[in-house]
């Protein structure tokens, strides 16, 4: 019989599964899989909708739209289809009254020996910081995934820096 692997808890389970018979998490189903090839812009803002992100579309490319969200980072996200992936840059001012560079450059650097795929480096007026994420499309790729991925990036880069106190928002 056919098996597949819970996603979350890597139980092996009937590949009819709607539902982990183990830990009760939802499996995808085949309709919402997606090569990288068959992913657009459009597609990948319809994601970021459903996650409760506010996306806009850009002139600039067709490949690149901006997404907001009031209880996350905002950012500038771009599609690479030759590459099979996507990007998210993020832009924050630092807090004057808490600016300290020993202490930032001590969260940036925690912060990017924590994934080879964020960065996150302090421009050099030493008030604003960037970051910066990719997400890789696996050979299937599902909302979920990419949600998934989301709610790890937001707790890494906005949860564990504004932690720190020594960031917020650019408006
Ligand atoms: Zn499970």
């Amino acid at each position: 019989m056919p098996v597949i692997t819970c996603p979350s808890c890597q139980t092996e389970l009937p590949d009819n599964a709607a539902f982990c018979l183990s830990c009760g998490h939802a499996i995808e189903q085949e309709t919402e899989l997606k090569a990288p090839n068959e992913i657009d812009r459009e597609w990948l803002m319809n994601v970021f909708v459903s996650d409760g992100y506010k996306c806009e579309e850009t002139d600039e490319s067709p490949l690149l739209f901006w997404a907001r969200h009031e209880e996350r980072m905002n950012a500038s996200v771009r599609l690479y289809p030759a590459l099979g992936l996507f990007s998210m840059a993020s832009t924050w001012a630092l807090k004057r009254s808490r600016r300290d560079e020993a202490r930032v450059q001590g969260a940036v650097n925690t912060y990017n020996s924590s994934s080879l795929l964020w960065t996150a480096w302090i421009f050099q007026d030493q008030t604003t910081l960037g970051m910066s994420a990719i997400y890789t499309f696996s050979a299937r790729t599902s909302p979920q995934r990419i949600k998934a991925y989301l709610d790890i990036s937001n707790k890494v880069f906005f949860e564990s820096l504004t932690d720190t106190g020594l960031i917020q928002i650019l408006q």
